[in-house]
């Protein structure tokens, strides 16, 4: 079936993996489409393909790690150089992502719906999600960095982690998992109950107790989402004026 996508300006035809025939990055995450299992969502005269995880991924979410405002899915950063710097693993992106444009705050879709707890093989207990490592301040230690349990490479302390806190056990979140856990964080999401739990609910910071429910209407969407585009055509301009 053939079906128009808000990021493409061509229908997209959905597809099974394996129906390709050739290895794909997705477009909209820039990971491999190698899952066989989930459909891709292809237009091949452009060479674009999406994740069915990708190509659904809700417009907006609530998402705990960022309470004052929902996250708006963007198909390609508006800021100059066309990339963004997830909040989350620090790493840029060039596709979509969740922005608060208000707080120039971005998260990969991936990177958004990580699952809140992770297993694995390394480590004998469930790790958790952290919206930055909790760190155990110790003399002479660098509260900054510290390292990767898993792959032992530094871990900025800013950025998300998987820990269990009673081994001071912490990993990068691409170390600990390359799961993705679509349809957390929307409206009525059965799932969203589970980030207030004592994991990254603790970590979250800010107002403490029960979740902060934003409930947008349609029109407040819609509110939101020309303001959006205000500031990125300010921004576009801003741009051109500096090529001239
Ligand atoms: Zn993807
Ligand atoms: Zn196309
Ligand atoms: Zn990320
Ligand atoms: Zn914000
Ligand atoms: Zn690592
Ligand atoms: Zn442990």
């Amino acid at each position: 079936m053939e079906y128009k996508h808000f990021s493409h300006p061509h229908n997209l035809i959905i597809h099974r993996a394996y129906e390709l025939g050739k290895q794909v990055n997705c477009s909209g995450c820039d990971f491999p489409c190698d899952n066989t299992t989930t459909a891709v969502h292809a237009c091949h005269q452009c060479n674009f393909f999406l994740h069915d995880h990708c190509a659904n991924a809700a417009r907006y979410v609530k998402h705990p790690c960022h309470k004052p405002h929902p996250l708006i899915l963007l198909p390609y950063p508006t800021y100059a150089g066309s990339t963004f710097i997830c909040n989350a693993c620090n790493r840029p992106g060039r596709s979509f992502s969740y922005c608060c444009a208000l707080c120039e705050f971005d998260l990969h879709v991936g990177c958004a719906f990580l699952p809140v707890s992770v297993t694995h093989r390394d480590h004998e207990h469930e790790l958790g999600l952290y919206y930055g490592v909790p760190v155990v301040p110790r003399r002479g230690s660098n509260i900054d960095q510290e390292y990767c349990n898993i792959c032992k490479n530094v871990l900025e302390t800013r950025n998300w982690a998987y820990c269990c806190r009673s081994c001071d056990f912490n990993v990068h979140t691409a170390c600990a998992t390359n799961e993705v856990v679509p349809g957390l964080y929307q409206d009525n999401s059965p799932e969203s109950g589970a980030v207030e739990g004592p994991g990254p609910a603790a970590q979250a910071g800010g107002s403490g107790g029960n979740g902060v429910e934003l409930e947008l209407t349609e029109d407040e969407l819609a509110a939101m989402l020309f303001e959006l585009k205000l500031q990125m055509m300010a921004q576009s301009i801003a741009t051109m004026g500096n090529i001239k």
